[in-house]
């Protein structure tokens, strides 16, 4: 690991004059930065410490919806009673990412910020070329070992999978991501790779994730988060969904519907077009499974990853199912 300069912020405003300057990265739990720093993928000139500014570790609801500070650890947020009555979904994906210690001293920021595992990526000796830790060099992945690659939102530069969970529940519920002196919305936050994967990020110098806000919805309090993967803990998802669902007074007409998937795309993946083929039907099993086949189209595979297009639609057609007790 480089050498770097510490720093504490002494405020916000420092933290973000901090992140005008190339070198230096925010640290706030640790966990992805010291990790990236390990293995040689992080190498900032300065570390500025903002693990212990005021403010930004609160978690408030009110009828509106939530404001979850950046600072707040993924296990509070996923066992504050708030969230799990009205986002299920977001505490479920929470309390299935990652490991018990992690989770207790990671941040809501860092896991937004938290890198892919592609496994070329972050082994820079042994597998030179690849195009979002050196732009320009290649893609050791396509071509290689690919079966926890993306299917979706993938480019000829970069086929690397978006790891995490939380990022998904939120952008099944339109959450907001604020940097300070704006808001946008996260599923904007996160780029597609193209051209240009080593940018992941709409987030510029001089801005620090202060908050994510996702506003209260029936949808929301009826959601669940199901994540498929190879082992039961500690592992990333081969599929995952956030769902959310609303049904009208009749009990059977789908009202709303919500649905995102995680470890199938190069970014958190909203399912707009299984939502739209839902809207305004009944709720049986055959029309969601059918509908579901619609998350997966334009997905091009690499191979190993083909089982990702027939597991995902499984995945979404089971959350929903059984979100509406029909499982
Ligand atoms: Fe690098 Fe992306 Fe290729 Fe992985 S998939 S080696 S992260 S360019």
């Amino acid at each position: 690991m480089k050498n770097f300069a510490y720093v504490r912020a002494g405020s916000l405003a420092e933290a973000q004059q901090a992140t005008t300057q190339p070198a230096a990265m925010l640290l706030a739990g640790g966990t992805t930065l010291v990790d990236l720093a390990k293995c040689g993928i992080a190498a900032p000139d300065m570390v500025v410490d903002i693990s212990h500014l005021h403010g930004l570790d609160t978690i408030a609801l009110d009828e509106q919806g939530i404001s979850i500070g950046a600072l707040a650890r993924m296990s509070w947020v996923a066992d504050d009673p708030g969230i799990r009555q009205h986002f299920p979904a977001i505490s479920e994906a929470l309390w299935q990412a990652a490991s018990a210690q992690l989770r207790n001293l990671a941040t809501i920021c860092g896991n937004l910020m938290q890198r892919t595992r592609c496994p070329y990526f972050r082994d820079a000796a042994a597998f030179p070329a690849c195009n979002k830790r050196a732009p320009g060099s290649g893609c050791a992945a396509i071509g290689g070992v690919t079966r926890n690659h993306a299917v979706l939102g993938t480019s000829s530069s970069c086929i690397a999978t978006y790891p995490g969970d939380l990022a998904v529940a939120l952008v099944a519920f339109d959450a907001e991501v604020d940097l300070g002196t704006r808001r946008i919305a996260l599923d904007d936050f996160f780029l597609l790779p193209g051209a240009t994967p080593q940018r992941e990020h709409a987030i510029e110098p001089g801005e620090v994730i202060t908050a994510v806000h996702v506003a209260a919805s029936p949808a929301a309090r009826r959601s669940t988060y199901l994540k498929v993967r190879d082992r039961q803990s500690y592992e990333f998802a081969a599929a995952s969904a956030a769902v959310g669902l609303e049904l009208a007074p009749d009990g059977r007409t789908i009202a709303d519907i919500r649905v995102a998937l995680g470890g199938i795309a190069t970014k958190p993946w909203r399912a707009r077009s299984v939502e739209q083929a839902l809207k305004g039907k009944a709720l049986t099993a055959e029309a969601v499974e059918r509908a579901a086949r619609a998350a997966v189209e334009g997905a091009v595979d690499h191979g190993d990853n083909r089982y990702k297009i027939d597991l995902a639609p499984r995945v979404i057609a089971r959350a929903i199912l059984n979100l509406g007790g029909l499982a």
